[in-house]
């Protein structure tokens, strides 16, 4: 006799929940979800021991019509698709018909909706995938659904729940990600009776992270805005200030969806690269909204996870959008006084250890802007090219960003490295230069590791690179294995300022040099330079010659514990306030630091 029978529909259900629902915090997400694609603008969200024994959302969203409630719960029932040919063009966050049968075959659930043109609502009753009872109830146009008991019947999966308070931080953060990628919808969020997150719902996305991250994170941000004739991003970067050492403070919302990304993740950190140091991720929000086509959203709900159907483009543009945004917007960092102020999240966050969310803060730049093009895209090509790894990519890429002009404080914060009075030097290390009431300390390596790295850069990219004769040639002794290296790359090595020719068996002769004038060995930088490419074992297109330039820039800037006189300092400042991105050496560290007349004066309590 056969063996083979197909499952019953409430067993079938109970297995989906597994796969759609594996957490509180996914069956918030998806009934957040469906009340998103109801159109509402208003959501409260009440959780007590951590969404397990209670749940309950409220929206003011369409509402369920009488004749859809009960069949809303059975699997595959969806009102947002009708073939699979609107898979393609799908603009809701539901479509798979899965979340509602998923949760009632897991929970006791009581749903109570009305809709604009009855008169009064409908209360059903589920439990266990079962309606037990419909009914006529009165209540406002929307939807109310409450959870109840969660994975009651599937002791397995109960099991795996976390303690309470871990689950609330799952709920708070997915109420977060999606708060902050709908700004124009209200949140509340509600943990056994204190309210941890209250959004305002006013379309502004500052106005959301000022609620959800605090005061300070949402005045230490620059505005991003870039379109091209695909791609539409706006959002916000966090200035390198605020960077954190985990990815957690990283949104993006795709057609206003929440997704995790690393194409974008990288593209952000290429942006970002030279502005911040190893190890440390920027606080951004991303919204990116294009053609749903060029997505394919048929991956799994709950791994949040998305696929493009051409990832170098997205890279591109968000590589564009950033960097944009860092090299309009930067300016000199501010030193940080006093304490920043709470906020709702790190007052939640003192309750529920689990939660990451933290907020720092220093000065406020409320400036949006971008212009054409600038130096750093120069390199973008070839860096998503390494990136991503595929082959040459033939289509030209046209875009557009906001206003064509620098940001005005920015420009101002250049003049000031240029123009300002030069107070001295501090340990002869720190150049000090006072204009106004600012005092401004740079730190003199890193300023001048980064006017290095940009002349070089520079250098390198014209094809003519700039490099200095040595006065008398300088012998270097090295290994077969080194010269034979030196000999196949010498196009490489020239092309970033070395020349030289071989001398003897063992030896080679440095000829010149890829910079003007050095405050370190020669002979040092030039083996650090080759230790460093032969290590990396191979010079091709994804070959990292930043990394190279680093390096060089390094070892040959001026040193600390070196005094200067007024003339290398005004030199050092001017060049500074010339170069690409003045503010940080090429690993990312401050190369200056502004300290407001105010400033000192809260520290000297002259005033409070
Ligand atoms: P999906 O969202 O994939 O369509 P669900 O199981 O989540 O599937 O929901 C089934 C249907 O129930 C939805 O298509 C929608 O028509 C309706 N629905 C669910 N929640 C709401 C709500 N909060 N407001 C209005 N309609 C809802
Ligand atoms: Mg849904």
């Amino acid at each position: 006799m056969g063996k083979i029978i197909i499952l019953d529909e409430n067993t079938a259900n109970k297995i989906a929940a597994g796969e759609v629902i594996e957490k509180p915090a996914s069956v918030v997400k998806e009934l957040v979800e469906n009340s998103l694609d109801a159109g509402a603008d208003n959501i409260s969200i009440d959780i007590r021991n951590g969404g397990i024994s209670y749940i309950k959302i409220t929206d003011n969203g369409s509402g369920i019509d009488e004749d859809d409630v009960e069949i809303a719960f059975e699997r595959h029932a969806t009102s947002k698709i009708r073939t699979a040919e609107d898979l393609a063009s799908i603009s809701s966050m539901g479509f798979r018909g899965e979340a509602l049968a998923s949760i009632a075959a897991v929970s006791s659930i009581q749903l109570v909706t009305r809709v604009k043109a009855k008169p009064h609502g409908i209360m059903a009753e589920i439990k266990g995938g079962s309606v037990l009872n419909v009914m006529p109830a009165g209540c406002p146009v929307g939807t109310a659904i409450t959870i109840r008991d969660l994975f009651y019947n599937t002791p397995a999966r109960f099991k795996f729940l976390k303690k309470d308070s871990t689950e609330a931080g799952s709920i708070t953060e997915i109420i977060s990600r999606i708060a902050l990628g709908n700004p124009h919808v209200s949140f509340k969020l509600t943990c056994n009776g204190a309210v941890v997150l209250h959004t305002p719902g006013n379309s502004d996305q500052l106005s959301a992270v000022f609620s959800i991250y605090g005061k300070e994170t949402a005045k230490e941000s620059y505005q991003v805005s870039y379109e091209d004739n695909r791609i539409k991003i706006s959002g916000l970067v966090g200035k390198p200030e605020i960077a954190r050492s985990n990815r957690n403070y990283q949104s993006v919302f795709i057609n206003r969806r929440f997704v995790k990304s690393k194409v974008i993740a990288s593209a952000v950190d290429e942006a970002f690269t030279t502005f911040l140091m190893k190890n440390k991720y920027a606080f951004f929000i991303l919204n990116i909204e294009l053609n749903p086509v060029l997505i394919d959203v048929n991956v799994h709900p709950s791994k949040m996870e998305v696929k493009f159907s051409n990832e170098l483009d997205i890279f591109r543009a968000v590589y564009h959008a950033v960097g944009n945004a860092l090299m309009t917007q930067s300016e000199i960092r501010t030193v940080l006084t006093g304490s920043p102020k709470e906020n709702l999240f790190r007052m939640n966050e003192k309750k529920q250890e689990k939660i990451e969310y933290r907020q720092q803060g220093l000065s406020f730049s409320k400036t949006a802007g971008g212009s054409g093009e600038f130096p750093i895209i120069r390199e973008s090509i070839q860096k998503s090219e390494k990136y991503m790894e595929t082959e040459k990519h033939n289509e030209t890429v046209e875009y557009t960003t906001g206003p064509g002009n620098k940001n005005v404080e920015e420009k101002q914060d250049r003049r000031l490295l240029a123009d300002a009075r030069i107070i001295g030097q501090a340990f002869s290390t720190y150049i000090i230069l006072q204009q106004d009431d600012e005092l401004v300390l740079i730190d003199q390596h890193a300023a001048h590791e980064r006017i290095m790295y940009e002349e070089l850069k520079k250098s390198r990219e014209s094809r003519i690179p700039t490099s200095q004769m040595l006065l008398s040639a300088i012998v270097l002794e090295l290994t077969n294995q080194e010269i034979k290296f030196l000999e196949e790359h010498a196009g490489f090595f020239g092309s970033i300022g070395y020349s030289y020719d071989s001398f003897g068996v063992n030896s080679i002769l440095l000829r010149s040099v890829p910079f003007k004038e050095h405050d370190g060995d020669i002979k040092g930088i030039f083996l650090d330079v080759l230790d460093y490419v032969m290590n990396t074992g191979r010079i091709d297109r994804n070959f990292n010659i930043d990394e190279t330039l680093y390096t060089i820039a390094c070892k040959s800037a001026v040193k600390a514990n070196r005094k200067l006189d007024e003339t290398e300092i005004r030199s050092l400042a001017q060049c500074l306030s010339e170069m690409d991105n003045p503010y940080t050496c090429p690993h990312g560290r401050p190369s200056a630091i502004r300290f407001k007349k105010s400033d000192l004066e809260k520290m000297f309590k002259r005033i409070v």
